[in-house]
Order: structure tokens, then sequence, then C-alpha cells
């Protein structure tokens, strides 16, 4: 079982990971300077009856909520944690929205700094926000009341279900991918189902690659296999630390999962519909470790469907969380019904075959087109030619490497631009989407980690050119991600 912490920044999260169990999750220089969390920490919990948890830390602050969002997802239960002097705030509101969109129902609220200040008041406010919710009044600082939390939660764990039945195919989503001296490359994440055994061979997704189990850990400790629910380090071999990165999924043979563009949904948006966007609204869509821009395409009711701009990889049933991209908050979430879905308006068929997924029914056929309709008399632009579509996989191939221009058929780079599924960098280079995304999120995790980045250390980090370093960071530089130093060097703009 893994407990996910969730609160305001400052609201004591870390420090009652650090109580409970003995861990410092701020592991980063960057996060033990300015003193709050950027990245997911983890630590093991022992719970009274000798019973180990895992405990996933989540940054608090507003700028890392999709952070939070991609710790939160495959969670089983909550820490919620409110300051007594300070009540409940708008990411204590927005992390409890994530919680509810990603149906994490079961957990415990503390209310923290009990040596500082009163908590009635906390605990009023945390009363309304989480009804029904038990709170416990504690301090990191004293120990007081630490005892009774962790009894509190293994209250909650005894009260869950076990999670996937033995037999399901194992989907992971990674949430870190790194290197270890002498094993190579390690990646880890929160097992949603099934399990993974030493020896296994695996798929990653979304590029299909193949790839066999050296080793597993759980908590640090080496397993012959981990189990759904369980905090996972999964040592592959026979790939690259660059082939691989948060939001990629460790899938089982047969695992029911697709990368896809189109998924048709059920969403919830607050009790009464308050936080419904329109039609056709923009929004980001988090799932597993991964987001996504989207249009939200309303099919009636409760159905809706979502055109993705990146690919998600999802299977039926699964999790997602809405959010609004400016300003950035949480609008709701639901299910996933068909994540293989064509783009389609909506008709009576379309709703009918969602409810009846939505219920857990057997899909009837699905909806042939209309006699006349050819798929761009849907409101979504056309399919990809073949020739762009081949082109598209062969940027994604190259991935931090694409091909000069002078290589590229030009019409089908052209159409593959419209579609924004080739980004021009400097004058002619062309990457993909999701290798620029990568590329940005690097650039970002060591300008967080080290202060700054060069030329030099991008080229280092990709394994590329100086040539292409000098381009992607002008392109950044452009796109108002980072901002270029006198001495040439980047930092990250402030928002
Ligand atoms: P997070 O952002 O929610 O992870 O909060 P931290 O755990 O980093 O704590 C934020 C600040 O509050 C730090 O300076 C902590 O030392 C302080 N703090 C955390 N818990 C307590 C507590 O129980 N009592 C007091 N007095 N300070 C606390
Ligand atoms: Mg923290």
């Amino acid at each position: 079982m893994t407990i996910g912490t969730a609160g305001h920044v400052d609201h004591g999260k870390t420090a009652l990971v650090g109580a409970l169990t003995g861990v410092e999750t701020d592991r980063l220089k960057a996060e033990r300077e300015r003193g709050i969390s950027i990245e997911l920490g983890y630590a093991p919990l022992t719970l009274a009856s000798g019973r180990r948890v895992s405990v996933i830390d989540v940054p608090g602050h507003e700028r890392f909520v999709r952070t939070m969002v991609a710790g939160a997802t495959g969670v089983d239960a909550f820490l919620m944690t409110v300051a007594a002097d300070d009540g409940v705030m708008p990411q204590t509101r927005e992390h409890a929205a994530v919680l509810r969109a990603l149906d994490v129902r079961q957990g415990v609220v503390a209310v923290t700094k009990v040596d500082v200040a009163d908590p009635a008041r906390a605990l009023a406010e945390a009363a309304e926000l989480l009804p029904g919710v038990a709170a416990f009044p504690v301090s990191a600082r004293s120990g007081e009341g630490v005892e009774e939390l962790r009894a509190g939660l293994e209250g909650v764990v005894e009260g869950l279900a076990p999670r996937a039945a033995a037999g399901e195919a194992a989907v992971l989503h990674v949430d870190r991918a790194f290197t270890i001296k002498g094993a190579g490359t390690v990646v880890t994440g929160t097992l949603w189902s099934g399990e993974i055994r030493r020896g296994a061979e695996l798929v990653l997704l979304a590029r299909g690659l193949r790839v066999r189990v050296r080793g597993v850990q759980v908590h640090d400790e080496p397993r012959e296999r981990a189990q759904a629910g369980q905090r996972v380090a999964v040592n592959l071999a026979g790939l690259g630390v660059r082939e691989v990165a948060r939001g990629d999924v460790l899938a089982g043979v047969g695992a029911e999962v697709r990368a896809t563009h189109v998924i048709d949904a059920a969403l919830e948006f607050g009790e009464h519909r308050e936080r419904e966007p329109e039609h056709g609204t923009r929004v980001a869509v988090h799932h597993g470790t991964r987001e996504s821009a989207a249009r939200l395409h309303r099919l009636g009711g409760r159905f809706w469907q979502i055109r993705l701009e990146r690919a998600l990889i999802a299977g039926a049933g699964d999790r997602l969380v809405i959010r609004r991209l400016a300003p950035p908050d949480t609008l709701g979430g639901g299910v996933v019904l068909d994540p293989g879905a064509r783009r389609h308006p909506t008709s009576n068929e379309v709703i009918v075959r969602l409810t009846r997924l939505h219920r857990g029914q057997p899909a009837l056929p699905p909806e042939e087109p209309r006699p006349g309709r050819s798929p761009a008399a849907a409101t979504g632009p056309p399919p990809l030619s073949p020739a762009a579509a081949g082109l598209e996989a062969r940027l994604r191939e190259a991935w931090f490497a694409p091909p000069g221009e002078a290589d590229l058929d030009s019409g089908a780079l052209a159409e593959l631009r419209r579609a924004g599924r080739a980004v021009r960098v400097g004058r002619s280079l062309h990457f993909h989407p999701d290798a620029l995304e990568e590329i940005e999120r690097r650039v970002a995790e060591v300008i967080g980690r080290e202060g700054e980045i060069t030329l030099g250390r991008l080229r280092d980090e990709l394994a590329t050119s100086r040539r292409f370093a000098q381009a992607l960071l002008e392109h950044f530089d452009g796109e108002k991600v980072t901002l270029r130093r006198a001495d040439d060097s980047r930092v990250l703009r402030r928002r």
C-alpha cells in the first residue's frame, strides 16, 4: 500500500514524513537550500503492527502541482496536512480536488504545528473540506500526536481492499529514471497492477522497446518480485537512461494500455458541475505520470471526448485529472472509458455505448461511420497522411538527435508541423514534441539541481553536439522557459 502526502506548501508534510519514518525526503540541494520540496520523495513507513507501507511526499507549492499529481496517481490513501497556524489554503483545496479526481477517498488529516498554534480552527476547516475524515493534531517538532497519527494511518490501511487481482499484467507509470554505477538504468514508480519479477520481459511504452528486468527493489531492498500497490525500483537491461523518462510506462505482455490521442471519458466537475468547462475548452489532462494539453468535446451528460495534443498511455478504468491552463487550477476529473476512441461527434449510439462502458458492461460494436460522412466531417482535423505519419515515427525514433531539414520531405514536414507533431528548433532542426518536452524537463531539472545550465552542460546531458545544444537553448529562451544571463548560462524564468 502507498500513502501520498497532500497539503499547502510549508504545512509540514516533509517534516511529518520525517517524524513518522525517520527519512528526510528533500534530497536535492535546491530543496534543502530553499526549504521546499520540488521532486517526489519516498519513505518506508512502519505501522504499529509491524506492517510496512510506502509514503510518497509531494511538493505543495502551486508551481509543482503537476508533480503532486504524478505522485498522487496510484496511491491508496492520503495524508493531508493542514497547519494549525494557517488553516486550509489554496493548495489544500486543490490537492483535495486532485485526490477526489483520482478517486483516492480514504485517508487522514494531520493538523500540524500544534506546538505553535491552537488547532481548533484548522480542525474545523479541515472537517468542512474533507467531511468524515479522521483528523489528528500533531507536531513534528515535539513529536506530540505522531503515534496517534500512525495508528490512524494503520486503521485506514487495514480498511483498504488489496489491489489488482492476481494474473493481471504489470503496469508501472515511471516517475523517475536514472543510472546507478555498475547497475545501469533504473526506473521507479508505483506498480498499478500485476507484478514485476526479476528476469521478466517487459515493454517500455510509448516507444515499444523490449526490456528485461535485471533486478527489482522495494524500498532499497532487493526482491524476487514486486506486487501491485508497491513502490518499485526496476533495473532494466538493454536500455540506455536516455531512452526512458518520467511519463513512460513499463508494461507486462498483454497489458491493456495504449498510447492514445483521443479518449472518451466520464468526467465530473464539482458536485454541482460548477467548474464545468465549455465545449471545446483547452485544458491540461494529467494521467499516470504524464500530462498533455487537450480540448474537451462535450458528448452529453457526464461524457466527454478528450482530444490530446500529446499521447497519453492509458487503459480503460484509469483515472484522469483535468486542470485549467490559466490560471492553473484543478477543475475535476474522471475515468477513462474508451482509451482508443475515434474522433466522433456525439449521437445516441455514442451515449448508449459510453453509458454501458461506464456501468462496466461490454460495449456494443463500435458505431460505423454513417454513409456519406467521411471521418473528416467530424470536427477534428483529418488523420495524418502516410508520409507525415512515417516522418513522425522517424522524428520520435531520432529522439534527441533529429535529422537535418535537408533530409526531410518538405510536404510531410509542413503537414506534421501544422498538426503540432513536429516543432522547429533554430533554423533547420525539427524535434518530435515529446522529445522536446523531455529536453525541457531535463533543462529544468539541471537548473533545479545545479542552479543554472550552460551550453556544455546541456550538450553532455543530451549527449549531443554544441550546435544542437545552442539551438535548443535559444529555443527555450524564445519560449520564455529560460533566461539567458550575461555569461551565457541559463536560469529558469520566474512565472
Ligand atoms: P512542506 O512544504 O509541507 O513539506 O513543509 P515542511 O515540512 O518543509 O515544513 C515547513 C516549515 O515548517 C519548516 O521550516 C519546518 O521546520 C516547519 N515545521 C514543520 N512541522 C512543524 C511542527 O510540527 N512544528 C513547528 N514549529 N514547525 C514545523
Ligand atoms: Mg515538503
